[in-house]
Protein backbone atom coordinates (compact mmCIF):
# COMPACT_ATOMS: atom_id res chain seq x y z
CA UNK A 1 0.00 0.00 0.00
CA UNK A 2 2.21 2.77 1.31
CA UNK A 3 4.66 2.03 -2.07
CA UNK A 4 1.89 1.99 -4.74
CA UNK A 5 2.24 6.00 -4.16
CA UNK A 6 5.50 6.89 -4.98
CA UNK A 7 5.65 4.42 -8.07
CA UNK A 8 2.40 6.45 -8.91
CA UNK A 9 4.54 9.29 -8.30
CA UNK A 10 7.28 8.53 -10.35
CA UNK A 11 4.72 7.13 -13.30
CA UNK A 12 3.06 10.24 -13.26
CA UNK A 13 6.25 12.86 -13.05
CA UNK A 14 8.01 10.88 -15.87
CA UNK A 15 4.96 11.29 -18.23
CA UNK A 16 5.26 14.81 -17.66
CA UNK A 17 9.01 15.46 -18.09
CA UNK A 18 8.85 17.32 -21.04
CA UNK A 19 9.02 21.12 -21.54
CA UNK A 20 5.44 23.18 -21.18
CA UNK A 21 6.23 25.00 -23.63
CA UNK A 22 4.77 23.77 -27.16
CA UNK A 23 7.33 21.14 -28.71
CA UNK A 24 8.31 20.62 -32.26
CA UNK A 25 10.52 17.91 -33.87
CA UNK A 26 11.29 18.85 -37.19
CA UNK A 27 13.05 15.74 -39.69
CA UNK A 28 14.76 16.11 -42.87
CA UNK A 29 15.78 12.94 -44.98
CA UNK A 30 17.70 14.26 -47.72
CA UNK A 31 17.12 14.17 -50.93
CA UNK A 32 13.41 13.15 -50.04
CA UNK A 33 11.20 13.75 -53.11
CA UNK A 34 7.65 14.45 -53.32
CA UNK A 35 6.45 11.15 -55.32
CA UNK A 36 8.29 8.51 -53.44
CA UNK A 37 5.49 7.44 -52.04
CA UNK A 38 4.34 6.24 -55.06
CA UNK A 39 6.98 3.54 -55.19
CA UNK A 40 5.03 1.75 -51.91
CA UNK A 41 7.94 1.26 -50.12
CA UNK A 42 7.23 3.69 -47.07
CA UNK A 43 4.14 2.75 -46.06
CA UNK A 44 4.12 3.67 -42.26
CA UNK A 45 5.46 7.14 -43.53
CA UNK A 46 2.00 6.95 -45.96
CA UNK A 47 -0.44 6.33 -42.97
CA UNK A 48 1.38 9.51 -40.82
CA UNK A 49 0.91 11.52 -44.29
CA UNK A 50 -3.08 10.88 -43.88
CA UNK A 51 -3.32 11.29 -40.49
CA UNK A 52 -2.43 15.04 -39.95
CA UNK A 53 -1.36 17.31 -42.76
CA UNK A 54 0.40 17.27 -45.80
CA UNK A 55 1.29 18.72 -49.43
CA UNK A 56 1.70 17.29 -52.28
CA UNK A 57 5.12 18.84 -52.72
CA UNK A 58 7.25 22.09 -51.45
CA UNK A 59 8.54 24.60 -53.50
CA UNK A 60 12.18 24.81 -52.20
CA UNK A 61 15.16 27.65 -52.75
CA UNK A 62 17.60 27.56 -55.90
CA UNK A 63 20.23 25.95 -55.81
CA UNK A 64 18.31 22.89 -54.79
CA UNK A 65 21.00 21.58 -52.83
CA UNK A 66 21.33 20.30 -49.24
CA UNK A 67 23.02 23.59 -47.81
CA UNK A 68 21.10 26.28 -49.22
CA UNK A 69 17.35 24.79 -48.88
CA UNK A 70 18.44 23.60 -44.91
CA UNK A 71 19.48 26.90 -44.15
CA UNK A 72 16.33 28.58 -45.64
CA UNK A 73 14.54 25.59 -44.22
CA UNK A 74 15.54 26.80 -40.95
CA UNK A 75 15.89 31.05 -41.41
CA UNK A 76 12.72 31.70 -43.95
CA UNK A 77 15.52 33.36 -46.21
CA UNK A 78 16.68 32.93 -49.43
CA UNK A 79 20.02 32.05 -50.63
CA UNK A 80 21.07 35.65 -51.42
CA UNK A 81 20.34 36.88 -48.04
CA UNK A 82 20.99 34.21 -45.92
CA UNK A 83 24.82 33.51 -47.81
CA UNK A 84 24.83 29.67 -48.10
CA UNK A 85 24.69 29.84 -51.99
CA UNK A 86 25.89 26.52 -52.27
CA UNK A 87 27.65 23.05 -50.91
CA UNK A 88 30.49 24.85 -51.85
CA UNK A 89 31.52 28.54 -53.25
CA UNK A 90 33.95 30.97 -53.86
CA UNK A 91 34.68 33.64 -51.09
CA UNK A 92 35.65 37.16 -52.46
CA UNK A 93 36.81 37.91 -48.37
CA UNK A 94 39.51 34.86 -47.74
CA UNK A 95 39.61 34.37 -51.55
CA UNK A 96 39.14 30.79 -51.24
CA UNK A 97 36.84 28.21 -51.65
CA UNK A 98 34.70 27.38 -48.58
CA UNK A 99 33.50 24.13 -47.69
CA UNK A 100 30.41 23.40 -44.72
CA UNK A 101 31.90 25.06 -41.66
CA UNK A 102 30.90 28.19 -39.18
CA UNK A 103 32.72 30.30 -42.06
CA UNK A 104 30.01 29.08 -44.44
CA UNK A 105 27.09 29.96 -42.44
CA UNK A 106 27.49 32.76 -40.33
CA UNK A 107 26.98 34.70 -43.28
CA UNK A 108 25.62 37.80 -41.62
CA UNK A 109 24.66 38.33 -37.24
CA UNK A 110 20.97 39.12 -38.87
CA UNK A 111 20.12 35.84 -39.83
CA UNK A 112 18.65 34.06 -37.26
CA UNK A 113 17.94 30.24 -37.13
CA UNK A 114 14.85 28.62 -35.82
CA UNK A 115 17.28 27.27 -32.82
CA UNK A 116 18.46 30.34 -32.02
CA UNK A 117 15.29 32.52 -31.80
CA UNK A 118 13.59 29.36 -29.31
CA UNK A 119 16.41 29.76 -27.43
CA UNK A 120 16.82 33.19 -27.19
CA UNK A 121 13.32 33.37 -25.52
CA UNK A 122 14.37 32.11 -22.19
CA UNK A 123 12.14 30.87 -19.30
CA UNK A 124 13.15 27.21 -19.98
CA UNK A 125 12.85 27.11 -23.64
CA UNK A 126 16.12 24.51 -25.29
CA UNK A 127 16.87 23.47 -28.69
CA UNK A 128 18.57 20.45 -29.91
CA UNK A 129 20.56 19.68 -33.28
CA UNK A 130 20.54 15.83 -34.48
CA UNK A 131 23.06 16.42 -37.36
CA UNK A 132 21.05 19.44 -39.03
CA UNK A 133 23.49 20.90 -41.25
CA UNK A 134 24.51 24.08 -39.73
CA UNK A 135 23.11 24.07 -36.37
CA UNK A 136 26.31 22.53 -34.60
CA UNK A 137 27.80 26.26 -34.94
CA UNK A 138 27.74 29.46 -32.83
CA UNK A 139 24.81 31.63 -34.00
CA UNK A 140 24.72 35.49 -32.35
CA UNK A 141 27.99 34.18 -30.35
CA UNK A 142 25.68 31.26 -28.37
CA UNK A 143 25.44 27.69 -28.95
CA UNK A 144 21.92 25.65 -28.59
CA UNK A 145 21.83 23.33 -25.87
CA UNK A 146 22.18 20.17 -27.30
CA UNK A 147 24.22 19.49 -30.61
CA UNK A 148 25.40 16.38 -32.18
CA UNK A 149 27.56 17.17 -35.03
CA UNK A 150 27.43 15.25 -38.16
CA UNK A 151 28.63 11.29 -38.35
CA UNK A 152 27.27 9.29 -40.98
CA UNK A 153 28.73 6.54 -38.67
CA UNK A 154 25.86 7.08 -35.72
CA UNK A 155 23.09 4.54 -35.73
CA UNK A 156 19.79 5.79 -36.78
CA UNK A 157 17.73 4.31 -34.03
CA UNK A 158 20.56 6.39 -31.42
CA UNK A 159 19.88 9.30 -33.16
CA UNK A 160 16.09 9.39 -32.37
CA UNK A 161 16.56 7.89 -28.89
CA UNK A 162 19.20 10.52 -28.08
CA UNK A 163 16.51 12.81 -29.89
CA UNK A 164 13.78 11.71 -27.48
CA UNK A 165 15.99 12.10 -24.45
CA UNK A 166 16.80 15.41 -25.14
CA UNK A 167 12.84 15.97 -25.05
CA UNK A 168 12.62 13.99 -22.17
CA UNK A 169 15.65 15.49 -19.85
CA UNK A 170 14.13 16.00 -16.74
CA UNK A 171 16.59 19.09 -15.98
CA UNK A 172 16.38 20.66 -19.77
CA UNK A 173 14.09 19.10 -22.01
CA UNK A 174 14.25 20.23 -25.30
CA UNK A 175 11.06 21.99 -27.11
CA UNK A 176 13.01 22.09 -30.55
CA UNK A 177 14.87 19.59 -32.36
CA UNK A 178 15.74 19.44 -35.79
CA UNK A 179 16.40 16.11 -36.82
CA UNK A 180 18.71 14.83 -40.36
CA UNK A 181 19.33 11.83 -41.76
CA UNK A 182 21.90 11.99 -44.58
CA UNK A 183 19.79 9.28 -46.81
CA UNK A 184 18.46 8.49 -49.37
CA UNK A 185 20.59 11.19 -51.13
CA UNK A 186 24.32 9.67 -49.93
CA UNK A 187 22.66 6.33 -52.13
CA UNK A 188 20.65 8.26 -54.27
CA UNK A 189 24.24 9.81 -55.54
CA UNK A 190 25.86 6.47 -55.63
CA UNK A 191 23.76 4.55 -57.03
CA UNK A 192 21.20 6.13 -58.42
CA UNK A 193 16.95 6.39 -57.46
CA UNK A 194 16.44 2.71 -59.54
CA UNK A 195 18.78 0.95 -58.33
CA UNK A 196 18.07 -2.15 -55.49
CA UNK A 197 20.18 -0.34 -52.86
CA UNK A 198 18.69 3.04 -53.29
CA UNK A 199 15.25 1.22 -52.23
CA UNK A 200 16.49 -0.73 -49.33
CA UNK A 201 17.31 3.00 -48.14
CA UNK A 202 13.96 4.17 -48.56
CA UNK A 203 12.48 0.79 -46.85
CA UNK A 204 14.90 1.92 -43.86
CA UNK A 205 13.21 5.76 -43.78
CA UNK A 206 10.27 3.77 -43.38
CA UNK A 207 11.05 1.88 -40.73
CA UNK A 208 12.77 4.85 -38.40
CA UNK A 209 9.92 7.04 -39.22
CA UNK A 210 8.03 4.42 -37.24
CA UNK A 211 10.31 4.00 -34.72
CA UNK A 212 10.04 7.87 -33.91
CA UNK A 213 6.25 7.62 -33.66
CA UNK A 214 6.72 4.59 -31.76
CA UNK A 215 8.90 6.06 -29.14
CA UNK A 216 6.94 9.19 -28.69
CA UNK A 217 4.06 6.85 -28.14
CA UNK A 218 5.68 4.89 -25.46
CA UNK A 219 7.00 7.86 -23.91
CA UNK A 220 3.03 9.23 -24.09
CA UNK A 221 4.02 12.39 -25.46
CA UNK A 222 2.57 11.35 -29.03
CA UNK A 223 -0.19 13.43 -28.67
CA UNK A 224 2.08 16.50 -27.37
CA UNK A 225 4.88 16.84 -29.52
CA UNK A 226 4.16 18.39 -33.14
CA UNK A 227 6.58 16.30 -35.18
CA UNK A 228 7.28 18.26 -39.57
CA UNK A 229 8.72 15.49 -41.86
CA UNK A 230 10.71 17.38 -44.87
CA UNK A 231 13.03 17.07 -47.24
CA UNK A 232 15.33 19.78 -49.20
CA UNK A 233 15.39 18.39 -52.80
CA UNK A 234 14.76 15.52 -55.09
CA UNK A 235 16.94 13.99 -57.54
CA UNK A 236 17.20 12.88 -60.85
CA UNK A 237 18.83 9.88 -62.08
CA UNK A 238 21.20 10.17 -64.68
CA UNK A 239 24.23 8.22 -67.05
CA UNK A 240 27.86 9.45 -68.14
CA UNK A 241 25.90 9.53 -72.07
CA UNK A 242 25.07 13.16 -70.76
CA UNK A 243 28.63 14.18 -68.63
CA UNK A 244 29.69 17.37 -70.52
CA UNK A 245 33.39 18.55 -69.99
CA UNK A 246 33.53 22.19 -69.94
CA UNK A 247 36.58 22.48 -68.24
CA UNK A 248 38.29 21.73 -71.86
CA UNK A 249 36.32 25.27 -72.84
CA UNK A 250 39.28 27.18 -70.43
CA UNK A 251 42.76 27.99 -70.10
CA UNK A 252 43.59 26.33 -66.67
CA UNK A 253 45.16 28.81 -63.92
CA UNK A 254 42.22 31.87 -65.25
CA UNK A 255 39.49 30.80 -63.00
CA UNK A 256 38.19 29.30 -59.83
CA UNK A 257 35.71 26.41 -59.80
CA UNK A 258 33.17 25.88 -57.08
CA UNK A 259 29.70 23.94 -56.41
CA UNK A 260 29.08 20.84 -58.46
CA UNK A 261 26.41 19.50 -61.51
CA UNK A 262 24.52 21.27 -62.50
CA UNK A 263 25.45 24.47 -61.79
CA UNK A 264 29.13 25.30 -61.28
CA UNK A 265 30.24 28.78 -60.23
CA UNK A 266 33.44 30.26 -61.90
CA UNK A 267 35.36 32.94 -60.61
CA UNK A 268 37.50 33.82 -63.56
CA UNK A 269 40.77 35.56 -62.14
CA UNK A 270 41.32 39.47 -62.93
CA UNK A 271 41.59 40.35 -66.55
CA UNK A 272 40.26 37.17 -67.95
CA UNK A 273 36.43 38.01 -66.86
CA UNK A 274 35.56 38.73 -70.77
CA UNK A 275 37.44 35.67 -72.56
CA UNK A 276 36.10 32.70 -70.15
CA UNK A 277 32.41 34.12 -70.43
CA UNK A 278 32.75 34.14 -74.14
CA UNK A 279 34.50 30.95 -74.53
CA UNK A 280 31.66 29.11 -72.37
CA UNK A 281 28.92 31.09 -74.40
CA UNK A 282 29.81 30.01 -77.11
CA UNK A 283 30.94 26.28 -75.81
CA UNK A 284 26.79 25.96 -74.93
CA UNK A 285 25.75 27.50 -77.97
CA UNK A 286 27.25 24.96 -80.03
CA UNK A 287 26.49 21.89 -77.23
CA UNK A 288 23.45 23.11 -76.73
CA UNK A 289 22.83 21.32 -73.27
CA UNK A 290 24.18 23.99 -70.58
CA UNK A 291 23.55 27.31 -70.18
CA UNK A 292 26.25 30.54 -68.92
CA UNK A 293 24.70 33.28 -67.04
CA UNK A 294 26.77 36.30 -66.48
CA UNK A 295 25.59 37.33 -62.52
CA UNK A 296 23.86 40.40 -63.46
CA UNK A 297 20.78 37.85 -66.12
CA UNK A 298 20.43 35.33 -63.38
CA UNK A 299 16.64 35.00 -63.05
CA UNK A 300 15.24 36.60 -60.38
CA UNK A 301 13.26 33.89 -59.21
CA UNK A 302 16.51 32.45 -58.52
CA UNK A 303 17.16 35.00 -55.43
CA UNK A 304 20.59 34.29 -56.23
CA UNK A 305 22.60 37.65 -57.22
CA UNK A 306 22.11 39.91 -54.74
CA UNK A 307 25.29 38.61 -52.50
CA UNK A 308 29.63 38.95 -52.80
CA UNK A 309 29.50 35.42 -52.48
CA UNK A 310 27.65 34.96 -55.72
CA UNK A 311 30.25 33.97 -58.43
CA UNK A 312 30.68 36.41 -61.99
CA UNK A 313 29.65 33.57 -64.07
CA UNK A 314 27.19 30.70 -63.74
CA UNK A 315 26.94 27.25 -65.71
CA UNK A 316 23.78 25.34 -65.34
CA UNK A 317 23.47 21.84 -66.95
CA UNK A 318 20.11 21.40 -68.47
CA UNK A 319 18.01 19.09 -66.52
CA UNK A 320 19.12 15.20 -67.56
CA UNK A 321 23.11 16.49 -67.83
CA UNK A 322 25.88 17.03 -65.55
CA UNK A 323 29.08 17.98 -65.78
CA UNK A 324 32.87 17.82 -65.50
CA UNK A 325 32.46 16.85 -61.08
CA UNK A 326 30.03 13.67 -62.27
CA UNK A 327 32.83 12.50 -64.54
CA UNK A 328 35.46 12.57 -61.67
CA UNK A 329 32.45 11.21 -59.39
CA UNK A 330 31.32 8.30 -61.05
CA UNK A 331 34.94 6.89 -61.65
CA UNK A 332 35.31 7.70 -57.64
CA UNK A 333 31.95 5.83 -56.81
CA UNK A 334 32.87 3.09 -58.53
CA UNK A 335 36.11 2.25 -57.30
CA UNK A 336 34.86 2.94 -53.67
CA UNK A 337 31.64 0.64 -53.98
CA UNK A 338 33.25 -1.52 -56.24
CA UNK A 339 31.01 -1.91 -59.72
CA UNK A 340 31.91 -1.76 -63.43
CA UNK A 341 31.35 1.70 -64.64
CA UNK A 342 29.62 1.91 -68.11
CA UNK A 343 27.91 4.10 -70.13
CA UNK A 344 24.21 2.86 -68.67
CA UNK A 345 25.61 3.32 -64.96
CA UNK A 346 22.91 5.50 -63.44
CA UNK A 347 23.61 8.35 -60.14
CA UNK A 348 21.59 10.79 -58.98
CA UNK A 349 22.08 14.21 -59.02
CA UNK A 350 19.70 17.62 -58.17
CA UNK A 351 20.48 21.00 -57.64
CA UNK A 352 18.45 22.13 -61.18
CA UNK A 353 15.97 25.34 -61.08
CA UNK A 354 13.09 25.03 -58.70
CA UNK A 355 10.48 25.00 -61.41
CA UNK A 356 11.57 21.43 -62.48
CA UNK A 357 9.14 19.01 -60.51
CA UNK A 358 11.43 16.52 -59.69
CA UNK A 359 13.65 18.71 -57.77
CA UNK A 360 10.78 19.30 -55.53
CA UNK A 361 10.80 17.59 -51.40
CA UNK A 362 8.07 16.21 -49.32
CA UNK A 363 5.93 17.72 -46.47
CA UNK A 364 3.69 16.65 -43.67
CA UNK A 365 3.29 16.87 -40.45
CA UNK A 366 1.18 15.63 -37.76
CA UNK A 367 0.81 17.10 -33.85
CA UNK A 368 -1.60 18.65 -31.27
CA UNK A 369 -1.35 21.81 -33.08
CA UNK A 370 -1.42 20.26 -36.95
CA UNK A 371 -4.68 19.57 -38.49
CA UNK A 372 -5.69 15.92 -39.19
CA UNK A 373 -6.44 14.50 -41.91
CA UNK A 374 -5.88 17.50 -43.82
CA UNK A 375 -4.45 18.87 -47.47
CA UNK A 376 -2.72 21.56 -48.23
CA UNK A 377 -2.00 23.79 -51.50
CA UNK A 378 1.96 23.02 -52.43
CA UNK A 379 3.66 25.93 -50.38
CA UNK A 380 7.23 27.38 -50.13
CA UNK A 381 10.33 26.12 -48.28
CA UNK A 382 11.00 29.48 -46.42
CA UNK A 383 7.09 29.86 -45.48
CA UNK A 384 8.16 27.14 -43.25
CA UNK A 385 10.04 29.42 -40.83
CA UNK A 386 6.58 30.56 -40.10
CA UNK A 387 5.16 27.72 -39.39
CA UNK A 388 7.69 26.74 -36.83
CA UNK A 389 7.09 29.87 -35.26
CA UNK A 390 3.74 29.58 -34.67
CA UNK A 391 3.50 26.23 -33.79
CA UNK A 392 6.55 27.33 -31.33
CA UNK A 393 4.10 30.86 -30.42
CA UNK A 394 7.58 32.31 -30.78
CA UNK A 395 7.34 36.35 -31.65
CA UNK A 396 7.50 37.02 -36.04
CA UNK A 397 11.07 37.93 -37.19
CA UNK A 398 11.18 39.43 -40.74
CA UNK A 399 12.14 36.40 -43.49
CA UNK A 400 10.84 35.98 -47.41
CA UNK A 401 8.03 33.56 -46.15
CA UNK A 402 4.48 33.84 -46.64
CA UNK A 403 2.12 33.86 -43.26
CA UNK A 404 -0.60 33.00 -44.84
CA UNK A 405 0.64 30.68 -46.47
CA UNK A 406 0.94 27.65 -43.64
CA UNK A 407 -1.98 28.58 -41.46
CA UNK A 408 -4.05 26.37 -42.89
CA UNK A 409 -1.75 23.62 -41.57
CA UNK A 410 -2.68 25.10 -38.05
CA UNK A 411 -5.14 23.37 -35.91
CA UNK A 412 -8.76 25.29 -35.73
CA UNK A 413 -8.46 24.40 -31.69
CA UNK A 414 -7.23 27.71 -30.71
CA UNK A 415 -3.46 26.55 -30.06
CA UNK A 416 -2.65 28.42 -33.02
CA UNK A 417 -2.39 32.05 -32.46
CA UNK A 418 -4.07 32.69 -36.11
CA UNK A 419 -6.37 29.75 -36.01
CA UNK A 420 -9.54 30.71 -38.75
CA UNK A 421 -11.91 32.14 -36.25
CA UNK A 422 -9.75 34.94 -35.46
CA UNK A 423 -8.80 35.24 -38.76
CA UNK A 424 -12.61 35.54 -40.05
CA UNK A 425 -12.54 38.14 -36.67
CA UNK A 426 -10.11 40.32 -37.41
CA UNK A 427 -10.83 40.37 -40.86
CA UNK A 428 -14.84 41.23 -40.51
CA UNK A 429 -13.96 43.61 -37.72
CA UNK A 430 -11.14 45.63 -39.95
CA UNK A 431 -13.93 45.58 -43.23
CA UNK A 432 -16.41 47.12 -40.71
CA UNK A 433 -13.96 49.81 -38.94
CA UNK A 434 -13.01 50.68 -42.65
CA UNK A 435 -16.73 51.12 -44.36
CA UNK A 436 -17.91 53.22 -41.21
CA UNK A 437 -14.49 55.31 -42.13
CA UNK A 438 -15.08 55.70 -45.47
CA UNK A 439 -19.41 56.34 -44.81
CA UNK A 440 -18.03 59.30 -42.40
CA UNK A 441 -15.76 60.88 -44.63
CA UNK A 442 -18.63 60.60 -47.30
CA UNK A 443 -20.92 62.52 -45.12
CA UNK A 444 -18.62 65.13 -44.87
CA UNK A 445 -17.93 65.91 -48.17
CA UNK A 446 -21.18 65.65 -49.66
CA UNK A 447 -21.76 68.31 -46.55
CA UNK A 448 -19.44 70.53 -47.77
CA UNK A 449 -20.18 69.92 -51.19
CA UNK A 450 -24.13 70.85 -50.58
CA UNK A 451 -22.78 74.14 -48.93
CA UNK A 452 -20.71 75.09 -52.00
CA UNK A 453 -23.63 74.34 -54.02
CA UNK A 454 -25.81 76.57 -51.76
CA UNK A 455 -23.75 79.63 -52.13
CA UNK A 456 -23.31 79.45 -55.93
CA UNK A 457 -26.66 78.44 -56.38
CA UNK A 458 -27.85 81.92 -54.28
CA UNK A 459 -25.12 83.66 -55.78
CA UNK A 460 -26.28 82.58 -59.99
CA UNK A 461 -29.94 83.12 -58.87
CA UNK A 462 -29.64 86.76 -56.93
CA UNK A 463 -27.34 87.43 -60.57
CA UNK A 464 -29.78 85.89 -62.94
CA UNK A 465 -32.76 87.22 -61.07
CA UNK A 466 -33.74 90.24 -59.30
CA UNK A 467 -35.18 88.98 -56.50
CA UNK A 468 -33.08 87.50 -53.61
CA UNK A 469 -33.30 84.15 -52.40
CA UNK A 470 -33.03 83.11 -49.13
CA UNK A 471 -31.66 79.57 -49.87
CA UNK A 472 -30.89 76.17 -51.77
CA UNK A 473 -34.07 75.00 -50.74
CA UNK A 474 -36.65 77.95 -52.43
CA UNK A 475 -34.22 78.24 -54.93
CA UNK A 476 -33.87 74.85 -56.16
CA UNK A 477 -36.60 74.63 -58.17
CA UNK A 478 -35.72 77.02 -61.10
CA UNK A 479 -32.26 75.83 -61.52
CA UNK A 480 -33.31 72.44 -62.09
CA UNK A 481 -35.57 73.30 -65.44
CA UNK A 482 -32.36 74.87 -67.03
CA UNK A 483 -29.62 72.10 -66.42
CA UNK A 484 -32.28 69.07 -66.88
ZN1 LIG B 1 20.30 17.27 -49.85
Amino acid sequence: MFLKFPVLCLIFHCAYCISHHPILIIVSYDAFKYNFFDTKLVPHMETLKKQGTYADYLLNVFPTKTFPNHHSIATGLYPETHGVLGNTYYDPKTKQVEHIGPQMFRYSNNVVPIWRLNEDQGNGRYSGSMMWPGAYYPYQGKNITYRQDFDDNMDWYKRIDTVISWVTDRKKPANLVMLYIEQPDTYGHIFGANAPQFKDMLRKLDNITKYLQDQLESHHIADKVNVVHLSDHGLITITPQTFINITQYMKGGTYTWAGATPCIQITPHKGHEEEIYTALKDASIKNGHFKVYKKQDFPKQWHYKNNPRSAPILVMADVGWGLDDMIEASKKYAKIFNFTLTNSSEFGVHGYDTSVADMHPYFMARGPKIKKQHKVSPFHTVDLFNLFTELLELPQMPNNGTLGNIVDILNDNKQGRYNVGSVVMVTVGGIVAGLFIIALITVIVLLIIKHRQNLTTVAALNKRFPQTFQNHIESQHLLDAEYA
